[in-house]
């Protein structure tokens, strides 16, 4: 077990109360930070502002721990997908999705599920374990600096953050919390409130903690408009039924009143795609249908997500035209609503596909050692060509 300080592990807070444990001031903190998420340096050496005795007290006591690659692949739309061994068999992936005028990265928070719904691959593997934030926090290390390197950029790449890749982030909560201030921080990747948005399949007590502690945006996956088919694909529901998570996006909302939570809805053939639901989801979310339990309107956006099928779910992507009718309905009532591009398509960039390969944990081991490929980020200070 190495000893070692993983400084990915702390955001600025906790790398300055780590630096003074070191006999350091704190805007070293800051240097030291600056460094490693802006500059995506993680050889001390190289931070020559930093006195020597600093260096050398880090080089024995932290370290900038990356997580091993085990893939990239690009696709023909510039999607890039990582895949990255978190140890044990197990592997989680990132992936990078350019648009015209920015760049988002979708970020997962644990190896496996434990929420399991029925039409996720992630949730069809079941939970392996929580990743820490400097896990969650060096797929975005990673990302940030091997897009600059090879882009032979010097400007930041990724201006979103989705936590929308493998796990329940309100599930890890101890370990989310430091790892979205890191990627707020202006001395970080100095990224906006509004463009970090953790998603979740409704962990009620969660979200008010989240509303106090870094209120984030905030993406809700509903997938349902009443309690009986939701408890069918989220199980959660069965603890937070509609109406508790209703009402906990209401008190989200009164602590950042210009925001609003947008609601994902993965459209299933035959099971939530009809007319009906869309109307019913409309008085859901405009407040009527759980009025009697006082659950009033909540401002929202949906985003319809169109099933990305894999064989054990037994389920259906909704045929383009029910996606269109059911967005008809729900913009009909005014809500702004949009439909997820498939992105990605070639090289099985949508949510778990790749990593679903590996969770045969038996073999995985094996598949994974072979499989592995080392990359290495040009580090910031080296001299570019
Ligand atoms: N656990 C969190 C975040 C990760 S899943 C959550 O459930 O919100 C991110 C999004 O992908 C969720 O909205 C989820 O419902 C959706 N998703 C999962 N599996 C999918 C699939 N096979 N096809 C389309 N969307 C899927
Ligand atoms: Fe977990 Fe989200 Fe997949 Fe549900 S959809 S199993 S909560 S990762």
């Amino acid at each position: 077990m190495d000893a070692r300080v993983n400084l990915l592990d702390l955001d600025l807070e906790g790398l300055a109360a780590f630096c003074e444990g070191l006999g350091e001031k704190r805007f070293r903190a800051t240097q030291l930070y600056r460094w490693i998420h802006q500059r995506g340096a993680s050889q001390f050496e190289a931070m020559t502002d930093l006195a020597r005795s600093l260096r050398d007290k880090l080089a024995t006591r932290a370290e900038v721990r990356a997580l091993p690659v085990i893939s990239e692949h690009t696709s023909a739309d510039g999607t890039v997908k990582w895949l990255f061994d978190v140890g044990g068999g197990n592997a989680v992936e990132t992936v990078f999705i350019p648009e015209v005028d920015r760049g988002t990265l979708c970020i997962s928070s644990q190896a496996g599920c434990a929420v399991g719904c029925r039409f996720c691959s992630t949730g069809h593997q079941g939970f392996s374990r929580n990743l820490t934030t400097g896990e969650i926090v060096a797929q975005l290390w990673f990302a940030e600096h091997r897009l600059r390197a090879v882009g032979g950029h010097t400007e930041r790449r990724i201006d979103n953050v989705v936590m929308m890749g493998m796990g329940e982030p309100l599930q890890n909560y101890g370990a989310l919390v430091p790892a979205l201030r890191t990627m707020l921080d202006d001395h970080g990747y100095g990224l906006s409130r509004r463009r970090v948005t953790v998603s979740t399949s409704g962990v009620v007590p969660m979200i008010d903690r989240l509303r106090t502690d870094c209120p984030v945006a905030l993406a809700v996956s509903l997938h349902a408009p009443d309690d009986v088919l939701r408890e069918h694909l989220v199980p959660l529901n069965r603890k937070y039924p509609l109406a508790e998570l209703l009402a906990a996006c209401q008190r989200y909302l009164d602590a950042a009143p210009r925001d609003f939570i947008t609601f994902e809805y993965c459209m299933l053939d035959g099971v939530n795609d009809t007319p009906a639901h869309a109307q019913a989801l409309v008085e859901l979310v405009q407040g009527r249908a759980e009025a009697s339990r006082g659950v009033g309107a909540v401002r929202c956006k949906f985003n319809l997500i169109p099933f990305n099928p894999f064989p054990a779910s037994g389920l259906v992507r909704s045929p383009r035209e029910r996606v269109l009718a059911f967005a008809e309905v729900l913009q009909q009532a005014g809500i702004v609503t949009t439909i997820r591009k498939t992105r990605g398509d070639d090289i099985d960039a949508a949510c778990g596909q790749l990593a679903g390969e590996v969770q045969d944990r038996t073999q995985a081991r094996e598949r994974l050692s072979q499989r592995r490929a080392v990359f290495d980020i040009v580090p910031a200070a080296a001299p570019r060509p």
